[in-house]
């Protein structure tokens, strides 16, 4: 099947309210144009260096999302056009992304990045850490940076169960931060969760934004 195939099978298992975004690291700009001529506007890439390459090369009207770990001294790099940091796993980073996004005039989305998964992710904040790392307000001097939401890997695990689990306790720290830290910001809306092999149990367990990539471009030769 084609990329546009493969795009159009995906997005007739999704409910309107669930965006896809096409992971496209390692991938070659021809691949993510024949996705683009397919009608998909957001990708998802994991590398700085690979984002910056591949942004100028591209449509304009793209939104492009770090989904990657990201290290501070390469924010500067993105800053100027990334739509979206869905990787936010540290203070540091937050200010950094925080002071560059003034630099640019801009306001960065991001997402908090949870880890959900016994064998996912290294990174990101533990389930409780987050409501620590927030209930110290510092976050709330951040002008630069709007806050979406929050995103995790499940583990890669064909343990149907386990999967579920992760993905309910991420929605429950999604709900919970809805709930209270964030109840007056409208704007924090978003748990992105699944992936190629798991994003029907997301959907189930209510993910607004799933991150596809082999799925839509074949599986990668590395990384
Ligand atoms: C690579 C990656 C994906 C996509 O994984 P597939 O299994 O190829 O769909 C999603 N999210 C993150 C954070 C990734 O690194």
């Amino acid at each position: 099947m084609s990329i546009a195939d493969n795009i159009r099978k995906i997005n007739e298992q999704l409910p309107s309210s669930v965006r896809l975004i096409a992971v496209s690291k390692t991938k070659p700009v021809e691949a993510l144009l024949d996705a683009y001529n397919a009608g998909q506007r957001i990708f998802g890439e994991n590398y700085v260096q690979e984002l910056i390459t591949k942004q100028p090369l591209l449509p304009a009207d793209i939104e492009w999302q770090m989904i990657g770990h990201l290290q501070t001294n390469k924010v500067k790099f993105i800053a100027p056009f990334v739509s979206c940091i869905q990787s936010v796993d540290s203070q540091k980073l937050l200010s950094e992304i925080n002071k560059e996004a003034i630099k640019n005039n801009r306001v960065i989305d991001c997402l908090l990045e949870i880890s959900i998964a016994s064998d996912g992710s290294k990174f990101g904040f533990l389930p409780d850490e987050i409501f620590e790392f927030l209930a110290n307000d510092l976050y709330q001097s951040f002008d630069g940076i709007r806050f979406c939401g929050v995103m995790g890997m499940g583990s890669f695990s064909s343990n149907e169960t386990i999967i579920h689990q992760e993905y309910q306790l991420l929605f429950s720290v999604f709900n919970r931060l809805k709930n209270s830290i964030f109840a007056n910001e409208n704007t924090f809306c978003e748990l992105s969760m699944g992936m190629s092999h798991d994003f029907g149990i997301a959907v189930a367990e209510g993910s607004t934004l799933v991150r596809v990539g082999t799925s839509i471009f074949g599986e990668r030769n590395y990384k």
